[in-house]
């Protein structure tokens, strides 16, 4: 079979693009700005099904899609990852990331949210009140300058996190990372990685675009926090600075290219290029030279298989090799990874594992898919 035949799509994918495209469309529509298709103060229960929000079934249908690909990849127990027909084991990286998947989305991203509280609202579960979507996502940045727990949150927990695990965060808890690292492992998903993500010179240039979106929400957040102390009083400067975030970042970006750019462009377009909380995670583990990093041994055969695993573009295998010579370095924060371990389980050769810093040196602590060795390689 050609690379040209291998990139087709097939009828079926092709039937489900069809129907994907409108769905997600009007599905955001409805979600975040409804009044675009009922008059201005019409209750929005007209928009619910068998009393429940769209909302509510959005998050069911997501939340069964990631739990059931984790059942499916833990049960079997396979590495997705790998591209030869007959695959190994799942790596114990892999099943715990998948658990804390599972959990994280069924647990705090559904139950906790969308199911206990409708349990105790007035006229039962069934019943559910017409309310507009909240779109102030704490990915966005700006409301942790609203809210002191958020702040907590996102200038304590999250840096600290990040010096010791890297950005995990989106590849073990995050929501919207759990649906990309669910579908990043289904066939379609997977080639969708493989085949569409944006890789090059060009398309990591582009992650500038990311510093663009912090910079924006970080100023969105201190104009927030001075009209809260009243320092500052400019409510329609506020007014299209929320607009805009709301229309160009949560609507367009977050959510109908978030979502809609699976398919052509790969599981993490929003994640590398949009997501600002992402950014400044990068930024800080980054400056601070967080003990997170993946390298590479001396087995490395130059196979590049990892760069194509890498739903964030990365040229893994530009690490490993240089003209098929295995290279000694470590990368980690001043690249976009988010640890997710598909460049390491797809590793045929287990040239790659993840370091951590032990006594001034990195220090294996994942098992590549064999021997696990001491690796002295110096962050570069
Ligand atoms: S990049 Fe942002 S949206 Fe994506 S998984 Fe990480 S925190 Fe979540
Ligand atoms: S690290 Fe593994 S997959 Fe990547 S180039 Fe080397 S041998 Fe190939
Ligand atoms: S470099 Fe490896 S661990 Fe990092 S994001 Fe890419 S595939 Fe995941």
């Amino acid at each position: 079979m050609s690379q040209k035949d291998k990139e087709k799509r097939s009828p079926a994918e092709l039937a489900f693009l069809i129907i994907f495209y409108p769905a997600i469309l009007g599905f955001y529509c409805i979600y975040k700005y409804p009044y675009w298709f009922v008059a201005e103060g019409t209750s929005l229960q007209c928009f619910h099904v068998f009393g429940k929000s769209p909302g509510f079934w959005y998050a069911t249908v997501y939340t069964l899609l990631v739990a059931g690909t984790c059942l499916w990849v833990l049960i079997g127990n396979r590495n997705s990852y790998q591209r030869s027909r007959k695959k190994g084991p799942l790596s114990s990286y892999q099943k715990a990331k998948f658990l804390s998947i599972l959990l994280s989305q069924t647990i705090a991203f559904y139950l906790i949210p969308f199911v206990l509280p409708a349990l105790r609202q007035q006229g039962g579960f069934f019943n559910d009140p017409g309310r507009l979507s909240t779109k102030a996502a704490h990915v966005y940045v700006y409301p942790a300058f609203q809210s002191i727990g958020l702040a907590v949150y996102m200038f304590l927990v999250i840096p600290v996190a990040v010096w010791f695990f890297g950005k995990r965060y989106c590849s073990w808890f995050c929501s919207c990372g759990n649906l990309a690292e669910a579908v990043g492992v289904l066939p379609w998903g997977s080639r969708w990685v493989r085949l569409h993500t944006p890789r090059g010179e060009t398309a990591k240039r582009l992650e500038v675009i990311q510093s663009w979106v912090l910079a924006f929400a970080v100023f969105f957040g201190i104009m927030l926090f001075l009209d809260g102390l009243k320092i500052l009083t400019a409510p329609s400067f506020i007014f299209a600075l929320q607009s805009s975030q709301d229309f160009l970042i949560d609507f367009l970006f977050g959510s109908i290219v978030g979502l809609g750019a699976y398919p052509i462009l790969g599981t993490r377009i929003w994640c590398r290029y949009g997501c600002p909380m992402a950014k400044g995670m990068q930024w800080f583990g980054f400056l601070t030279r967080g003990r997170f990093a993946v390298v590479p041994n001396e087995k490395c055969r130059g196979l590049n298989l990892c760069t194509e695993a890498c739903p964030m573009g990365i040229d893994v295998a530009s690490y490993a090799h240089r003209d098929r010579k295995p290279i000694e370095v470590a990368f980690g924060m001043e690249t976009v990874c988010i640890g997710c371990g598909g460049c390491i389980d797809a590793c045929p050769a287990g040239a790659l594992a993840f370091a951590s810093i032990k006594d001034g040196r990195w220090a294996i602590v994942s098992k590549p898919l064999s021997h696990p060795t001491e690796n002295q390689a110096t962050p570069r």
